[in-house]
């Protein structure tokens, strides 16, 4: 099922990193993120978060350089981090009930560039250590890729469409977490957003798990029921009373245990097929060490979560009826 013969995919064990990559890696990234601890604990800063406060501030750089000599990446991106101003709180504070509350941050989000919106209730083990978010809510926003410019990835200086489609999709997550963080704003309660791609206070993918938006990939992504696993996550923190969207189960677990598409797929083997102890949670790992070489060099990569089977929408209601059906979930 891996492709091969795609021209900027080596086969699976055929790479090997730049030996100026590997000498950049300088420390392990797994204890750092906690495999094989078995206590819950916050995150630690880590790849994306300022480079004062993780070791690999030198292997980002080679990481945006590659992303950035692709054609029409630099645009992308800078798209992304263009971060609107955010408005003072209003005075007067929005009456309506939490479930009121939450059907307009719902609409809002949704008409202004979300493709899907969950509500988790924050929990301090969302929150990277040396941070502090003290909102009681998260809203976290989907904003789904186009499988057709996605499944071009990896990117290079001959074909920059997969990269770009990632730094679109980030751009909108600015746009649209910036938005909500000042509708709530001008609503009389507290906001503030978590765009990608750089990493920020929190992250993303638990509460997106916990507020019902997707379940926990093979991949180390998230699948989206609705989007696969071709989607990028922003957030808005907020002291507005809201009412939390349940956890979905709809398969995609189950059927990572037995798939291995991606860890095929996977230039450098970094995909773990089995799952590992992490922060006291058992639960799907990539190994950061493998993964980063490549991700570095190859324009970040991509190519696990393009492989991804329920990323493709003519398999995706397929594969849907089919884990329903064996797993009684809907
Ligand atoms: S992003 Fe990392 S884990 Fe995914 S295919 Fe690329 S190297 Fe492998
Ligand atoms: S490719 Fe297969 S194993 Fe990997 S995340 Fe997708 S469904 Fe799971």
């Amino acid at each position: 099922m891996s492709q091969p013969t795609h021209p900027r995919r080596p086969r699976r064990g055929t790479w090997k990193p730049k030996p100026e990559t590997t000498a950049l890696l300088r420390v392990s990234g797994n204890p750092i993120n906690g495999l094989g601890e078995t206590a819950a604990r916050r995150p630690s800063p880590f790849f994306w978060h300022s480079p004062d406060q993780h070791p690999w501030g030198d292997l980002q750089i080679v990481a945006r350089q590659s992303s950035r000599s692709c054609p029409g990446s630099t645009e992308a991106f800078q798209a992304a981090y263009n971060y609107p101003e955010l408005q003072p709180v209003a005075p007067v504070r929005n009456p309506r009930t939490a479930e009121e509350l939450s059907q307009q941050v719902s609409r809002f989000a949704l008409s202004h560039e979300a493709d899907d919106i969950g509500i988790a209730r924050m929990d301090p083990l969302y929150v990277f250590e040396g941070y502090t978010v003290e909102h009681p809510w998260v809203i976290i926003l989907a904003l789904a890729h186009d499988y057709e410019r996605l499944r071009e990835v990896p990117s290079d200086e001959t074909n920059g469409v997969g990269v770009c489609d990632v730094g679109d999709q980030y751009a909108r997550g600015t746009r649209s977490s910036y938005a909500l963080a000042n509708w709530i704003r001008s609503q009389g309660y507290h906001a503030d957003p978590y765009p990608g791609p750089s990493a920020g206070a929190l992250l993303l993918i638990p509460p997106a798990i916990a507020a019902g938006l997707g379940e926990l990939g093979k991949h180390g992504s998230m699948i989206s029921p609705r989007f696969g696993s071709g989607v990028r996550l922003a957030g808005v923190s907020t002291d507005m009373p809201l009412v939390p969207t349940e956890p979905r189960r709809f398969g995609a677990d189950e059927f990572c245990a037995t798939c291995q598409i991606c860890t095929h797929a996977c230039p450098p083997g970094a995909i773990t097929p089995q799952k590992q102890m992490v922060r006291g949670v058992e639960r799907w790992y990539v190994d950061f060490d493998k993964c980063i070489p490549f991700f570095a060099e190859a324009a970040s990569c991509g190519i696990c979560i393009a492989e991804c089977p329920w990323t493709r929408p003519s398999v995706r209601p397929k594969l849907l009826q089919t884990m329903a059906q064996r797993t009684g979930q809907k």
